[in-house]
């Protein structure tokens, strides 16, 4: 068997594909994993996702061979618990379950039960001696195989249980005696039967095929091939089914179900951490049909909680689940996500999977794993996601700020978040994608809810627990969530809600405390976060494994202060057009754009000296001792022009010019592709006065800095959008002038150096030469995307989404580096550029700089820098740390 493997019973486990997540899938290769170590798994088999592909691909048709193998299988499974499928006297359920590569949260559907009908199910009670849990078990196992299977809607059985328990007024589903189910389960079969026009089916192998075929059936699902594009999983993997002998949880007070942690997933303490239920089966947990209870003792307490914690209740099998735990952590070397199940006192294990965690809790984890001499610090840094710690780097909620607190939940997902109420996903996406801040507010989450979940800053609940769909998904996310807040009432019709009986809308806004639970009334204020403790530990990790130096792209003192608290060793990318943007400056570099000649130019230009000397004093000032490359005015020149007839009136009484004379000289720079034309290093050819100003600025400045602080001052000075030698030639020696007679002016040199980027095709293939005029090279990857691409990146919004999502492009080419083409002339360029000038200094300043995947390319291409925006720096020390491992 190649497309078949057995876990359990007298299995033999010693097939490496059997374990290979890639062949049977995660959930498939951790049960036989488990199995394999001596851990109670009720005994199955997996069917690859090899053969998923298959099926997809060759029009949903089973090979003989497969069905051959699947009942070979499946007396695997009889022979090991002893009981037959179909057999009417005491028949063998199995589940049927999918697991893909990664896992998928709620992506793929799971049946239970499966095997029960109308003569089993008879067998049931009588084997059992349960008439209760037998006809439990079917009406499940209906309402489960009518939804997943033959696709009816789940409300219209919800509907008939809320008409059974109001008509003899029950609350909760385990009120109900043997005969409700067992009435139910022919209400449900007459449902089914109306909607399809065709009975439920009784044939337990036509049942075992029809499930199967849909677990693969669902990989093509809508809401899967969504999940698949937030993350980045390719559509071509495939999902395994399991088909597992079933244990029951709902086996009366001895049984129970639940899921667990070895660790705390939000904060990630070492303690178990869980929820169960007793007398349930698998997803009554997830589901958020009945409040789950606490799995220790010390939760309970520290929750005020009631009902009792499986440690006082079921002593035995948590002692049992405890040593599972244990075990499981240090097998797997990490913390572990569990589903159980207890049946009549019995523990059997259903699953295990590294835990999804925060941020925080990633990063204790990882701290203390290496404390504990579970992992190395190798193993530690590349253990946290570089882009989960933007969920650490965001602001928090202000503890000093006044909270107008409406109700409360559970903490779910940490993080704050301010938005408007929003009720339905849509509308969250909606209203996300023109830019609004919105709070997505559901009674529960299912993953028809996903793309508003995404959309969303925040998530609110009524319903479910810490393990319910919205908190994994939302933490999953890096999403703030507050789950089950059971104060809050939500009127769909009225687009009204109640939390804490506070009446409010869709609409207004409120805030969210994922870390204590709380809901609030209007915006409330955030601080800083601080980077010490268990981060600043890792990020030294991270420092002494990488191999490439961070800079940052900053060029306001705030912004270059808060990235050497980041830890930015530099700056790679200071854009001096921002400054000229300045209220107080826009009338000079308007009357430098307007006037007729030079001499005009350089009358405003003056004006402008002392400005843009005082803006890179200060950036020297924060950045004393660490490089600082500022290129030169780089935009069009019409981009500063006035808009609109007020603006031309103000300048025009500001600089004393006609109104008419300013419009016609405007109309004169007009472009027809502005991107393409008179702008970058062009300018300086033609207005070399503008250069000449700002290297004078840069020079005077980096002379008083050095002077006054007696710190090193090493200023780059960089030319933007050079293409020819002779470009930098020329800018180059008008640079080396000024800096020149600078030094003579100040009585000091200083060290400083002259370099390009490289973000045109022709620069990258001619670097070889432009390299002779150039120190240094940064590569800007941003228009180096739109050149190679000839792609506007100001219009591709219109067209990049459909072209990810057919996988024209793998990923936004603007977001992460196209290695395939771009990072083809990012490869030849460095390597031409070496060869002329073997120190030469290397680096990338496009957004590309924070992003993990391209830091590695970079790392791969031997670049000596990466450059990012000051809140991707601590994202790029880890990345570049993971990338040099
Ligand atoms: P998901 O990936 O959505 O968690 P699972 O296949 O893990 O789907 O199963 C859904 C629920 O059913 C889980 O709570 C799981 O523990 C439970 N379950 C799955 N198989 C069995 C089984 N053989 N016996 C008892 N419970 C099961
Ligand atoms: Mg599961
Ligand atoms: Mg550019």
């Amino acid at each position: 068997m190649e497309q078949v493997y057995l876990f359990g019973g007298d299995a033999r486990h010693d097939d490496a594909r059997a374990r290979d997540k890639t062949v049977v899938g995660g959930k498939g290769a951790n049960l036989a994993e488990m199995a394999s170590i001596g851990l109670p798994v009720p005994p199955g088999f997996t069917i690859t996702t090899e053969e998923c592909v298959r099926y997809l691909a060759e029009g949903a048709n089973f090979s003989d061979q497969l069905r051959a193998d699947v009942a070979a299988a499946l007396g695997h499974i009889e022979r090991a618990v002893g009981k037959r499928f179909g057999d009417a006297a005491d028949p063998l359920l199995v589940s049927v379950r999918s697991g893909a590569r990664v896992s998928m949260p709620g992506m793929m559907d799971t049946v239970l039960n499966l095997g029960l009908n109308d003569a089993t199910v008879v067998g049931l009670a009588a084997a059992s001696g349960d008439e209760r849990f037998a006809w439990d078990s079917y009406r499940r196992f209906i309402q489960m195989y009518s939804d997943v299977v033959l696709g009816l809607d789940h409300h219209l059985f919800e509907d008939a249980l809320e008409i059974v328990k109001e008509d003899n007024g029950f609350y909760a589903d385990v009120e109900l005696e043997a005969d409700h189910w067992q009435a139910l389960v022919g209400e449900y079969k007459a449902i089914v039967a109306r909607e399809l026009g065709r009975p439920f089916p009784q044939d337990v192998t036509e049942q075992l095929w029809g499930a199967i075929a849909a677990v693969f059936d669902s990989w093509d699902s809508d809401r899967a091939k969504v999940y698949r594009r937030l993350n980045d999983i390719p559509g071509d993997w495939g999902t395994a089914v399991n088909v597992q002998a079933m244990v029951f949880g709902n086996m009366g007070e001895t049984s129970a179900t639940g899921v667990a942690f070895t660790r705390d997933p939000a904060t990630g303490e070492r303690a178990y951490y869980g929820e169960w239920l007793v007398n349930a089966q698998g997803e009554d947990v997830v589901a958020g049909i009945r409040t789950p209870q606490y799995l220790t003792r010390a939760a309970r307490e520290r929750a005020g909680a009631k009902p009792l914690s499986m440690e006082e209740a079921m002593p035995q099998a948590y002692a049992e689940l405890a040593r599972v735990f244990d075990l499981l952590e240090t097998h797997y070397r990490d913390m572990q996500d569990i589903e159980f199940t207890v049946e009549r006192g019995k523990l059997f294990m259903l699953q295990t999977r590294s835990g999804k965690r925060t941020a925080k809790a990633a990063l204790k984890m990882a701290v203390d794993m290496v404390a504990e001499g579970l992992i190395d610090e190798a193993t530690a840094i590349r253990r946290v996601d570089p882009m989960a710690l933007d969920q650490l780097l965001h602001p928090t909620l202000d503890p000093t700020a006044p909270r107008d607190v409406l109700g409360k939940g559970l903490p779910a997902s940490p993080g704050a978040a301010s938005g408007a109420i929003v009720l339905d996903a849509d509308t969250a996406e909606r209203l996300a994608g023109r830019g609004d801040a919105v709070i997505l507010v559901r009674v529960e989450t299912s993953p028809e809810d996903i793309h508003g979940m995404h959309a969303a800053r925040g998530i609110l609940t009524a319903r479910g627990g810490m393990t319910s769909h919205a908190a994994v998904v939302a933490r999953g996310m890096g999403r703030p969530c507050v789950s089950g807040a059971s104060g809050l009432s939500i009127d769909m019709a009225a687009r009204t809600l109640k939390i804490g009986g506070r009446a409010l809308k869709e609409g207004d806004i409120i805030t969210l405390d994922g870390a204590t639970g709380d809901i609030m009334a209007g915006e409330v204020p955030t601080i800083e976060p601080e980077l010490v403790g268990d981060f600043a530990v890792l990020m030294g990790w991270a420092d002494r494994h990488r191999r490439m130096k961070v800079r940052t792209n900053a060029e306001t003192p705030a912004d270059c202060r808060m990235a050497r608290q980041f830890g930015a060793e530099g700056i790679g990318l200071c854009r001096t057009e921002h400054m000229f943007f300045d209220a107080k400056r826009i009338s000079a570099v308007r009357q430098m754009i307007l006037a007729e000649d030079e001499s005009g130019r350089r009358a405003a230009l003056a004006k402008l000296l002392p400005e843009q000397r005082a803006d890179f004093r200060e950036i020297f000032e924060v950045m004393a001792g660490l490089p600082v490359t500022i290129r030169l005015l780089d935009p069009p020149l019409h981009e500063f022009l006035p808009h609109g007839d007020a603006e031309f009136a103000e300048l025009s009484d500001a600089i004393g010019v006609g109104v008419d004379t300013l419009k016609r000289r405007a109309e004169e720079l007009h472009e027809f592709n502005p991107m393409l034309g008179h702008r970058g290093c062009r300018l300086g050819i033609t207005f070399p006065e503008i250069y000449e100003m700002q290297a004078r600025a840069i020079f005077e400045a980096a002379c008083e800095v050095a002077a006054a602080s007696g710190e090193a001052v090493v200023p780059e000075v960089m030319i933007p959008l050079v293409a020819t030698r002779r470009e930098l030639q020329i800018l180059r020696a008008l640079v080396d002038r000024v800096a020149a007679q600078v030094f003579a002016e100040q009585g000091r040199t200083l060290d400083y150096l002259v370099g390009t980027m490289i973000e045109l095709p022709r620069a990258a293939l001619m670097a070889g030469e432009i390299a002779a005029e150039a120190t240094f090279f940064s590569f800007g990857t941003n228009d180096l995307t739109q050149t190679t691409l000839g792609v506007s990146r100001d219009d591709a919004a219109r067209f990049l989404g459909p072209y990810v999502e057919q996988g024209i492009y793998p990923r936004d080419p603007f977001v992460s580096l196209d290695i395939d083409g771009v990072g083809q002339l990012v490869s030849l360029a460095a390597e031409r550029g070496r060869q002329t000038r073997p120190e030469i200094k290397l680096g990338i300043c496009g957004e590309h700089g924070g992003d993990p995947a391209s830091i590695a390319f970079c790392e791969q291409t031997g670049l000596d820098y990466v450059s990012a925006s000051p809140y991707r720096v601590p994202i790029a020390r880890l990345a570049a740390a993971q990338a040099a491992l």
